[in-house]
């Protein structure tokens, strides 16, 4: 492994196709025999820092279509807070059912499961067939895994069938020092980034992007009203420079003066403090309360002088989504990728039918949204939002702190880049956005590497 970082660092990219592989590598991985450990306990109790391992594991072969790739950097989504406290089921189940579908997937189906779905660095091995790659190249990767044997996905590859996330649904992800993707997940890396940077992108810019401004979710167009609920979080920050990019106007909705400040760093005007302003949109366990809604609704008029969002980028479920209905305008769109509160939504239908309003359901994003939101990235409009980067060796305490909501925008991971600050190949166009680059570095919240500091 050291021949193949040494290459790279060295810029000897050409030589990294003729270094011989190592036959195991590093990755933070679950156990199969540990997913019953959280049994019993609430949520917020499930501690991501019992169940997450840094683990020996066997280095796959690329298959036909796959691709190994040396992983100089990684993300915390989401996505593995989920996996790391097995809700909403333990992902050894994804495993299995894809493995049982061909003898190439049958790999996927182990005792640990090698999590991570976003990843910067570079090609070491392709396997048959792979025509778009070859060893040496620097790339980014998004998260999703098609088959394509079907004829649902030749429209639009996420209504595939066989449509999985990469290091969720699938085995051998990021949080690593290899991984195996598909060559039709891989997109050029960002010249002006650094590999911690390039990697923070991939899952929430694509999501954020097929969300918003996709013809297959909400369409947005200059001048929209978009509410942003977890503006300064992992998609919301992307969703609110998408809205700012396209000429539309966030409004967005955060939980403390040191998020509303990261937002007003994006250029946003409008930002709401839930937590300050103290809106309890339920009564109790079983009622919401609609003059919540209807003073939620009338505080969004009075920042927008008088109108109500075109658009709600609605993700933490359950808690907002009676909200998110009530307060999108006549003929709006309420448009979800994910319930982060809680799954089971209620809302009054009247605002929806007679109103004219529709949901519309979101996934992750198709090979052509991810590479157009990578484009933006790599042309300077978009930029990642990383506030903190950690080492692989403590992956399992960014994910806690992800869980707890202690982090803005993107946490980092260094897996075999041996620092920060590295990878950058176009110094000229960083320089015109540094600033931009590091806005969330300077963010004041308690910070991961504080939290791994105190122990
Ligand atoms: P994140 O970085 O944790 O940010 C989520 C933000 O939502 C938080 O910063 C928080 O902001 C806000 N929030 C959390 N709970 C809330 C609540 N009860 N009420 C109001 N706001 C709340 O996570 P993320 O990466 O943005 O992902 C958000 C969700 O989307 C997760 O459930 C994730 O699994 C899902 N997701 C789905 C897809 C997909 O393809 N379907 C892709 C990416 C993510 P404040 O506390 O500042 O308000």
């Amino acid at each position: 492994m050291q021949k193949i970082l040494d290459a790279i660092l060295a810029g000897e990219l050409g030589e990294v196709g003729r270094l011989p592989v190592p036959e195991f590598y590093r990755g933070v991985t679950l156990h199969a025999d540990e997913a019953a450990m959280f049994d019993g306990l609430a949520g917020p109790d499930k501690d991501p820092r019992r169940s997450l391992h840094l683990d020996e594991v066997a280095t796959p072969e690329p298959a036909a279509g796959e691709v190994l790739v040396a992983v100089m950097a990684s993300g915390i989504n989401h996505n593995t807070v989920w996996s790391s406290i097995f809700e909403p089921l333990p992902t050894f189940g994804f495993l299995s059912r894809y493995g049982r579908t061909s003898p190439q997937a049958a790999r996927h189906d182990l005792p640990y499961h090698v999590l991570g779905s976003d990843l910067a660095g570079v090609v070491l091995r392709c396997g048959e067939g792979v025509a778009a790659w070859q060893p040496g190249d620097e790339v980014v990767a998004h998260c999703l895994s098609v088959e394509l044997h079907h004829p649902d996905g030749h429209s639009d590859t996420m209504l595939d069938p066989e449509q999985r996330i990469w290091g969720f649904e699938t085995n051998f992800g990021g949080l690593a020092e290899l991984a195996l993707v598909k060559a039709n997940q891989l997109m050029p890396k960002p010249g002006h980034l650094t590999w911690e940077e390039a990697a923070a992108s991939g899952l929430v810019n694509s999501t954020a992007y097929r969300q918003l401004v996709s013809r297959n979710g909400a369409g947005m167009k200059q001048g929209d009203i978009v509410l942003i609920w977890g503006a300064s979080g992992g998609l919301g920050s992307y969703a609110t420079q998408l809205a700012l990019n396209g000429g539309a106007t966030p409004v967005c909705v955060v939980s403390s003066p040191q998020k509303a400040e990261v937002c007003r760093r994006m250029g946003a005007e409008l930002v709401i403090d839930r937590v300050a302003e103290g809106y309890r949109f339920w009564k109790d366990e079983h009622a919401q309360d609609p003059r919540e809604w209807k003073r939620f609704g009338a505080r969004i008029r009075e920042l927008t002088g008088g109108e109500d969002p075109d658009i709600v980028f609605e993700h933490p479920g359950r808690d907002t989504f009676g909200a998110s209905v009530y307060v999108a305008r006549r003929g709006g769109t309420i448009v979800s990728c994910a319930s982060t509160s809680g799954y089971q939504h209620t809302f009054d239908n009247r605002y929806l039918w007679m109103h004219l309003k529709r949901i519309v359901g979101t996934h992750f994003a198709n090979y052509r949204e991810a590479w157009e939101a990578n484009r933006l990235i790599a042309k300077g409009r978009i930029h990642p939002t990383l506030s903190e980067v950690v080492p692989l060796e403590h992956t399992a305490q960014a994910v806690h702190d992800v869980h707890h909501n202690l982090h803005q925008g993107k946490v980092g991971v260094l897996c075999l880049a041996p620092a920060q600050g590295l990878g950058v190949t176009d110094p000229e166009l960083r320089a015109k956005h540094e600033q931009a680059i590091n806005r969330f570095r300077t963010a004041s919240v308690a910070s991961v590497a504080s939290v791994v500091a105190a122990g």
